[in-house]
């Protein structure tokens, strides 16, 4: 992170803390002044309060009412973000950075995230987020044991304790980022058998997952579960990301 920081500013780009909406009390309070113009959120966060100001009345209170509407809304949405965040990411685990601090990272679908502490990841509240479609990941030529995680304002730099690691990692970086560029023409063609829209092992909905041997379509739970066998039992593909597998032929089997 320091050398990035050096060279482009990235501090400037990246927050210090997100806070989402779901993490908000609905009790947005105006503090309203003769010569200040202020509103509080409270959050979930240890009871942190966060105090914002504006430089009009007008502003404040609008500001205030959105905030409330919108934290509102949410409590009523059953929103698929907060089902992402309450269920496992597909790789977890404290990574140093080149600043040598730790940070909790987790890789959820195309999503990476950092976190300053495992605490702040079970609140849901990440230093940054990095959708993996617009990333990518090299080898450090002249470090061993690093890799770069690129992404449009600069690179970060992460240090692993073993070669075993890296290449875990690695391989989740690739896969998230190979999700991100996936297209849904694949599974558009095999959800129109409605028996497909549902895992055939456990019946979660919306499995992006096949074994072609078998034909059929799979959560990604139970994706993991097959992979443990022999391909020659079974022989697991993504529906979203290895497109060249999914001949016509073969989407008719599923
Ligand atoms: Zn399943």
């Amino acid at each position: 992170m320091k050398d990035v920081q050096d060279d482009i500013k990235v501090s400037e780009i990246i927050s210090y803390c997100f806070l989402s909406i779901s993490l908000m009390h609905e009790d947005v309070q105006d503090d309203i002044k003769a010569d200040s113009f202020k509103f509080k959120v409270y959050t979930t966060l240890k009871d942190r309060v966060f105090v914002f100001s504006a430089e009009k009345r007008d502003d404040c209170t609008m500001w205030a009412q959105v905030l409330m509407v919108a934290i509102m809304e949410h409590k009523n949405s059953n929103q698929s973000d907060q089902a992402e965040l309450t269920s496992r990411p597909d790789k977890e685990g404290f990574v140093r950075f080149a600043n040598l601090k730790e940070y909790y990272v987790t890789i959820t679908g195309q999503m990476l995230r950092y976190y300053q502490s495992l605490d702040d990841y079970q609140e849901g509240s990440p230093v940054h987020e990095i959708d993996m479609k617009l990333a990518s990941v090299k080898a450090n030529e002249s470090k061993k044991l690093r890799l770069q995680l690129w992404v449009h304002y600069g690179h970060f730099d992460l240090i692993f304790p073993s070669e075993q690691e890296l290449q875990q990692w690695r391989l989740a970086m690739e896969i998230a980022i190979a999700e991100g560029l996936a297209d849904d023409t694949v599974l558009t063609k095999v959800y129109e058998n409605i028996s497909n829209q549902y895992c055939a092992d456990c019946g979660a909905a919306n499995p992006h997952w096949a074994s072609i041997n078998l034909g059929i379509v799979v959560c990604k739970n139970c994706a993991g579960i097959h992979r443990m066998f022999d391909f020659r039992i079974t022989r697991i593909k993504s529906l979203r990301m290895d497109t060249r597998i999914w001949t016509p032929s073969l989407i008719e089997v599923s």
